[in-house]
């Protein structure tokens, strides 16, 4: 029986088959092309629903990591990347 995977980096959103939960997972139900590039990007998480926001590429002598972000848009929090963009005063005088 094969079952069809959602990959589980929210940018990807592909489908990919897996002969089992246990071969989805050891994948981090990740498609393979997203898969391969855990080896190469570093990652980036929701701590809450553990889907994967980003990938960021790892520099010579880096080793790949995961960080984790409390909560992604699909969690309904885009307050964090809000925050991230500047400011500007309305109050502009000529
Ligand atoms: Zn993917
Ligand atoms: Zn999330």
């Amino acid at each position: 029986m094969k079952l069809l995977i959602v990959c589980n980096n929210s940018g990807c959103g592909s489908v990919f088959p897996a002969g089992s939960i246990e071969e989805a997972e050891a994948l981090g139900f990740m498609c393979p092309a997203c898969n391969s590039k855990t080896v190469t990007h570093h990652i980036i998480q929701c701590r809450h629903c553990y889907s994967i926001v980003n990938f960021i590429p790892v520099y010579e002598d880096e080793e790949p990591v995961i960080f984790y972000v409390k909560k992604c848009s699909l969690c309904g929090d885009a307050k964090e990347e809000r925050n991230l963009s500047p400011s500007f005063s309305k109050d502009i005088f000529i």
